[in-house]
């Protein structure tokens, strides 16, 4: 198909992940395993991603994307790019000098996939104005991806997610579930709401939930379709330690097995478990793991540092 086949080679498939049933401190859960989805893709970017996987892009030649550098979508956009034959210019904040001595997670494995990452200088513009007028001069073959993924396009994918958990539901006789996955952008959560049955609980791990409000409002202006923002009583800052974070994250392993995400389902499943100590219910959780491990590679040596010693 095109230069990249020993990324097709190893590829697993791009949709139709398990949906398991766990135990987690003594209650039942159904966890939808997109992490499983494949190695590259960290789970949710597989979804808003799938689009562009799909769709030929003549006469696209080079991607342009920007974020953190230790972003999950990074890594999934090297990814990307390298499946569809482009190039990815990808722009950050300026790296710190450690990881750029040691590059590590996401960052090591984008720039292992062939991706060009390039620092803003922030004393001559910051990287949001940078990347819009990167955006209002782009050639006929290149294409802009909001950070995140967060855009229409990403729509198809999560609706192929959705039929997937509306057919699992039917198999394994669940009814009347109620979905729960952590948000970062909002968009894999704005649009399962969009094309699910069942209540979407969500919660915002970047920023606050005005914030997230503001995101789901850019992509789904009517506020009924919203999915629900559930909310802790303590509130979090985005890519900070927390021990009752890892300790959650080490419970969910040493319990199920399953290794979750460090960033965003720490606070997914604290928020759950408030959720479901002050509002109990009988109706089945389905929990969904976006992947993100490629990123647990540098926060997990944060939190041994930190906590483990
Ligand atoms: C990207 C990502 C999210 C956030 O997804 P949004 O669609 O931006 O809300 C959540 N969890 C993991 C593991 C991710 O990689």
């Amino acid at each position: 198909m095109n230069k990249s086949n020993e990324l097709f080679n190893e590829s697993k498939q791009l949709n139709s992940s398990p949906l398991e049933r766990i135990n987690f401190n003594n209650k039942q859960f159904f966890i939808k395993r997109d992490d499983l989805l494949h190695p590259y893709f960290s789970g949710n970017k597989a979804r808003k991603f799938a689009y562009y996987l799909h769709h030929d892009f003549n006469p696209i030649t080079k991607v342009i994307g920007y974020g953190s550098v230790q972003a999950n979508s990074l890594y999934s956009l090297a990814a990307l790019a390298k499946l569809k034959g482009w190039q990815l210019d990808f722009y950050c904040k300026p790296i710190p000098t450690w990881l750029k001595a040691t590059p590590l997670g996401n960052y090591a494995g984008a720039l292992s996939l062939g991706a060009n990452i390039i620092e803003v200088n922030e004393l001559s513009s910051n990287l949001e104005t940078h990347v819009e007028s990167i955006n209002q001069h782009l050639a006929q073959s290149e294409l802009l991806i909001p950070e995140g993924g967060r855009s229409h396009l990403a729509s198809s994918g999560v609706k192929q997610l959705a039929l997937e958990i509306i057919q699992d539901c039917q198999k394994q006789k669940i009814e009347n579930p109620l979905i729960m996955l952590p948000a970062g952008t909002g968009t894999t959560a704005l649009f399962l709401q969009r094309f699910l049955p069942y209540q979407v609980l969500t919660c915002a791990c970047v920023g606050k939930n005005e914030y997230l409000e503001k995101q789901f409002q850019s992509l789904e202006p009517n506020s009924s379709r919203w999915p629900t923002i559930l909310s802790t009583s303590k509130s979090y800052h985005f890519g900070k330690l927390y021990p009752e974070f890892f300790s959650i994250w080490q419970s969910l392993k040493a319990q199920t097995e399953i290794e979750f995400d460090l960033l965003y389902d720490p606070l997914g499943w604290l928020t759950l478990e408030e959720y479901l100590t002050k509002t109990p219910t009988l109706r089945p959780i389905i929990y969904i793991h976006q992947g993100g491990l490629k990123g647990n590679e540098s926060m997990l040596p944060r939190y041994h540092r930190k906590y483990d010693t």
